[in-house]
């Protein structure tokens, strides 16, 4: 880590303080490469970080269960009374009518339970992890670019980390 740190911020040719965004040295013209050492390393502090990054989200998706509940025992008990006010008038058979009750409870509840997590999710990125990704990528030197591909390459396809990368 401190080899690290140590490597990107000087020169490795004559020591100078280089900036992150120097290809060549200002002072000797060195050519500023990673030894393969070096970007072997911060590759894998970058893979461990974004799925570490990812993992929060993950846990952080269940702030509004108990909301999620409320509703679901509020959706039921409609259901319920739709239920037994229908099986007086309808002359369908009552299974048709669980049936087609169920389903629709079914896609409420997932419509439901999905974008009460997108929306926990999304607040947590926006009020911690933003921060935290930009700092880490500032102590590493790389940009937000460069993050958003590895994590592309890297995270699965339904993560929850894409949709806040480039
Ligand atoms: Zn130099």
């Amino acid at each position: 880590m401190n080899q690290i740190e140590n490597f990107l911020k000087k020169c490795p040719n004559c020591g100078a303080p280089v900036d992150e965004k120097d290809k060549v040295c200002s002072y000797c013209s060195a050519p500023i490469v990673l030894s393969e050492e070096v970007q072997k390393r911060l590759d894998e502090e970058l893979n461990i970080y974004i799925k570490n990054a990812e993992e929060k989200l993950k846990e952080n998706k269940n702030k509004y269960d108990p909301y999620i509940f409320g509703t679901l025992l509020i959706t039921t008990s409609f259901l319920v009374i739709i239920y037994i006010l229908m099986k007086n008038i309808a002359t369908a058979p009552r299974i048709i009518i669980i049936v087609i009750l169920s389903i629709l409870s079914f896609a409420f509840w997932g419509i439901l339970i999905e974008k009460s997590e997108a929306k926990a999710v999304k607040e947590f990125f926006e009020a911690e992890l933003k921060d935290e990704i930009r700092n880490f990528i500032q102590e590493h030197q790389i940009t937000f670019y460069d993050f958003s591909k590895r994590a592309g390459e890297i995270l699965e396809k339904n993560a929850r980390l894409r949709q806040f990368l480039f």
